[in-house]
């Protein structure tokens, strides 16, 4: 298993309408983070402030131009402490992962499902439950 590479696929993925966020994470935008609470409607993210329809990219996801010749793009999170249940919570699954062609995922993994589910449970311990 890699650490992330911040390729953004899972962003890209699941932030047109595949995303949830906890009550917890609604509540806590309320009263603290009003500029992520806009684009809640109905307990749904991400939702245009202004239409209220639901937005397509997620608009916290920013592409960080490759700083030299070896280097490549990356996307980063502007709420990255204080993004969402479901967001905090992946990758949860080898199956997901694979399914996602996430990029952390190496064919060890791919070769040993369940060895590799321990080793994203420890890796994300601090985010989520296991799964495994
Ligand atoms: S809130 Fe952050 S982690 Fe979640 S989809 Fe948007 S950019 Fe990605
Ligand atoms: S798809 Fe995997 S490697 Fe790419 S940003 Fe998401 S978690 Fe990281």
């Amino acid at each position: 298993m890699k650490a992330c590479n911040s390729c953004g696929k899972c962003c890209i993925k699941y932030s047109d309408g595949g995303l949830a966020a906890s009550d917890a994470d609604i509540e806590g935008w309320a009263l603290f983070n009003p500029d992520i609470h806009r684009f809640v409607k109905n307990g749904e993210i991400w939702m245009d402030p202004a239409t209220g329809e639901s937005i397509k990219r997620c608009p916290w996801l920013t592409l960080q131009p490759a700083k030299g010749k070896n280097t490549q793009a990356l996307y980063t999170c502007d709420i990255y402490r204080d993004r969402p249940e479901d967001c905090r919570h992946y990758p949860t699954s080898i199956e997901e992962m694979r399914r996602d062609e996430c990029e952390m995922i190496e064919v060890r993994d791919l070769r040993d499902p369940k060895k590799a589910q321990r080793d994203l449970d420890k890796l994300m311990s601090d985010s989520r439950p296991p799964l495994g």
